[in-house]
């Protein structure tokens, strides 16, 4: 099939969400170029060296009810099982819970779990697997949204119940605290995870780093398609042009500012960076408000680096009230032997600790909880603070659409069922992009 003429969409942001619109309209031979600031595609899952070793700035774990990226990195060269170490719907808290759901088909498997589980009493645990059974006969929706915390209270479940088995859950699925996060949003994740295939609910955790699993590939593709992704160069201003859009443009490589026609905009990048764009246009300036009011949650990582010899008993496993909450052996995961990667989901106490107490802290932590004793050889502390939107009861979350036909809108924070997290990135990336395909039909 031969490129349409008429169209040439720039994209704003090389993170998944553009990455997954500029893989979709070029598959759909539209020409596109990727405008990403950073030196690096990836965004906020994106690949980082640190002392010769190759880390992400985040340690990211995928659902396999993640359908929409998991499609994509196979269509731009990926292959699932190769990239990822798949692990079966589990939630292992040392020393205090244990809960591994046997072979069954979804949702007994969970169900099963749940009652088999170790680390509450079998009145909890089945007021646990009630509480499955009953967001099931709803179907998983509200009829208005409420907190996390309210509804868990509103079905009987104690404090014991949600803070070892609840709170991670959500904390995991919507890096927002109990007591403000929205059930809505958290049920929609339980619908797709725990319904349908079992497969849905499995784990998947990353042997590769997340600009090598997608970006860099999703480049080749769109290369294929003539496209263009280029880096290190930045969106300053985009200006309503006729029927077209003006983008000035400015790579760090050179000095002065480019101008730029397009046919369409998508601006998947950052909310802050988008709220600024828009801001200057009087059509976008409403919207540049509404994204401009959305707050965010922080996660750390801290990477510490063992001696080879130094594992976890397995690939992933959660901490009960301490800093670090999930540990992940990247040994087991990506053949990176002795790094440990610690993740701290949300806000908390952490933010006030220097980032070499933090580590000190979580490593004494390893020790108490696993005796494991040597020290660590190096360790690195990533604070992302605005790792993902407050996932807020009845948030406002702006659609992928404008008044300006020709800009869309995309990232992990407009509207759509889920959280901050690369399916809702890469689902927002799509919508844009078959939006914009749509035209031409
Ligand atoms: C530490 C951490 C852990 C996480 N863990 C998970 C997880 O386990 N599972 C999960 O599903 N999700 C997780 N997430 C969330 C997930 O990373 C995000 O939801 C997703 O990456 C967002 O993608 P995006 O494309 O919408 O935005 P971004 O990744 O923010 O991409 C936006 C891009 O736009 C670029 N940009 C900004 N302004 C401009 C401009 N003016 N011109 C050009 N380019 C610009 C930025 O540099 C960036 O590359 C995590 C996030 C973090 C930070």
């Amino acid at each position: 099939m031969s490129q349409n003429k008429n169209l040439h969409v720039a994209i704003i942001g090389g993170g998944y969400a553009g990455m997954a619109a500029a893989v979709t309209l070029a598959a759909s031979n539209v020409l596109v170029t990727v405008f990403e600031s950073a030196k690096q595609l990836g965004g906020r899952a994106r690949g980082v060296q640190h002392n010769n070793v190759q880390i992400d700035n985040g340690q990211h774990i995928l659902l396999g009810c993640y359908h929409h990226t998991l499609q994509l990195i196979e269509q731009v060269g990926g292959n699932i099982e190769h990239d990822f170490v798949r692990l079966p719907l589990q939630l292992i808290l040392h020393n205090r819970f244990e809960l591994k759901a046997p072979h069954l088909p979804a949702p007994l498997h969970l169900l099963a779990g749940l009652l088999r589980s170790k680390g509450l009493v079998f009145g909890k645990r089945l007021r646990a697997a009630r509480f499955m059974l009953m967001l099931n006969r709803i179907n998983f929706t509200l009829p208005h949204d409420i907190s996390v915390l309210e509804l868990l209270r509103m079905h009987d479940q104690d404090d014991e119940l949600i803070r070892i088995l609840w709170e991670p859950i959500c904390i995991s699925a919507l890096n927002t605290p109990i007591h403000i996060a929205s059930a809505q949003v958290l049920l929609h994740v339980l619908r797709d995870s725990l319904n349908g295939l079992r497969s849905n609910s499995d784990m998947l955790l990353p042997r590769i780093d997340f600009t090598a699993l997608f970006p860099e590939r999703a480049t080749e593709f769109v290369n294929q398609y003539k496209g263009t992704v280029l880096t290190a160069c930045s969106v300053e201003a985009i200006n309503p042009h006729g029927k077209e859009i003006k983008l000035i443009t400015r790579s760090t490589a050179e000095s002065n500012a480019h101008t730029e026609l397009f046919s369409h905009v998508i601006c998947a990048s950052s909310p802050i960076s988008a709220a600024r764009l828009f801001r200057t246009v009087p059509q976008l300036a409403l919207i540049a408000e509404q994204i401009a009011g959305i707050s965010h949650q922080p996660i750390y990582t801290v990477y510490l680096q063992y001696p080879e010899q130094v594992h976890l008993p397995q690939p992933m496993l959660g901490f009960d009230q301490c800093f670090a909450q999930w540990l992940f052996d990247k040994g087991q995961i990506a053949g990176q032997h002795g790094l440990i990667a610690a993740v701290i989901s949300a806000q908390g106490s952490h933010q006030n600790l220097k980032h070499e107490l933090l580590a000190q802290k979580v490593a004494q932590e390893i020790y108490e909880q696993l005796g494991i004793m040597e020290t660590p050889l190096w360790h690195k502390v990533i604070a992302e603070k605005s790792a993902t939107f407050s996932c807020k009861t009845n948030l406002p979350r702006p659609s992928h659409t404008t008044p300006l036909a020709n800009v869309l809108l995309a990232g992990d924070y407009t509207a759509g069922d889920y959280p901050a997290t690369l399916e809702g990135a890469v689902m927002s990336g799509i919508l844009c992009a078959k939006a914009i395909a749509a035209t031409i039909q």
